[in-house]
């Protein structure tokens, strides 16, 4: 039977592993050009990886994209999916590729797509035509390319905070702006304070933000105010966009925080359509967590299978 299996971070990579090992032919869909998800741009170490003392998500979702790369599993990179209906075999997903489009018959899906770093449409339309505006703290640039630099970052969580200390202490200044009060831990907030190069703000709402030269200008009633970076800590929502290119009838439901509804064999509510990883709820999102999904949604569907529950 195939899997569609789409997204390639932790959760699909360790279904994709699984379903070989279950006799089931998966075929992952990726919409970037690399496997690894989103801890492949953290330089952070990692807290939450047991056997991986110190080393960042970079390195230890490095290594396992290393690994998925060697298996027999297909994968399709730079792909999205157009639309996905059902048949009596079980799903149609219509595929945009590198070179053109195409179907692919599944028995099953399982969807792996993650989360994303939140942002208002106006910061998007600005990322896309700077490179020094940044959406979320999963990015290779906030370490290898912000020095001695003036920085924006909008925010009130640890996030905003505990990259304001990071920034702070590579010799940048920081401007950090929270909507309402500071929501970060008691810990980051005092270490904040102690440094002159942090400025925090709270109920600071800019009016406006544009491009001036190569620097960002913001401005508030009071002042108007050019940065070299903007950093966007907005927090992270589900990746769950993938849901509209469904048919009606096959839409997965979602949580009250937006995340697809699974039961703990990783089955949401349409038969054959399976979910892992950050784009269900979960106590503790994680690499670890992620896997555990990845492996126990191909038990799910070799489990189903064998039960008659879904076509073979
Ligand atoms: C700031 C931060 C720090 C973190 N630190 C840690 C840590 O130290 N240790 C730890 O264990 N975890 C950490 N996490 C959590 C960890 O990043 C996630 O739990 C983990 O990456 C989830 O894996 P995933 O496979 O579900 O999703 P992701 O890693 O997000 O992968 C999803 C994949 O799906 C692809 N995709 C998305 N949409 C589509 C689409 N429509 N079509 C095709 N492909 C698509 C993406 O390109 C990506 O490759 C952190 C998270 C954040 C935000």
């Amino acid at each position: 039977m195939i899997v569609a299996i789409i997204g390639a971070g932790p959760a699909g990579m360790s279904c994709a592993n699984a379903c070989l090992s279950f006799g089931l032919t998966p075929v992952v869909i990726e919409r970037g050009d690399h496997a690894g998800g989103a801890q492949r741009t953290n330089f952070h170490p990692n807290l939450w990886m047991l056997g991986a003392p110190g080393e960042s998500g970079e390195a230890i979702t490095g290594r396992m994209a290393a690994h998925y790369t060697t298996l027999p599993v297909t994968t399709r990179y730079r792909t999205r999916v157009a639309a996905v209906t059902g048949d009596a075999e079980g799903f149609v997903l219509a595929l945009d590729t590198p070179d053109g489009a195409e179907t692919l018959r599944a028995g099953a899906i399982v969807l792996a797509t993650g989360m994303r770093a939140h942002a208002t449409a106006e910061l998007r339309r600005l990322a896309e035509v700077s490179p020094r505006v940044i959406i979320g703290p999963l990015s290779l640039a906030i370490r290898d390319d912000i020095h001695g630099a003036e920085v924006l970052i909008l925010g009130g969580g640890d996030n905003a905070l505990d990259h304001a200390l990071f920034l702070a202490e590579r010799g940048n200044r920081g401007l950090v702006c929270a909507r309402g009060a500071f929501s970060a831990r008691a810990g980051f907030l005092a270490s904040c304070r102690q440094r002159p190069e942090i400025e925090l703000r709270e109920g600071c709402v800019p009016r406006g933000m544009m491009l001036a030269g190569e620097r960002i200008r913001v401005v508030w009633p009071e002042e108007t105010r050019d940065f070299d970076w903007l950093l966007v800590m907005y927090g992270y929502r589900p990746n769950t966009g993938i849901i509209e290119c469904f048919a009606p009838d096959l839409r997965p439901a979602l949580t009250a925080g937006g995340h697809v509804e699974v039961d703990a064999w990783q089955r949401t509510r349409i038969p054959g359509l399976y979910a892992a990883g950050d784009i269900t709820d979960s106590p503790q999102p994680s690499i670890p967590t992620a896997i555990a999904q990845g492996l126990a949604a191909a038990r799910a569907i070799e489990r189903d299978r064998q039960a008659g529950r879904i076509g073979d």
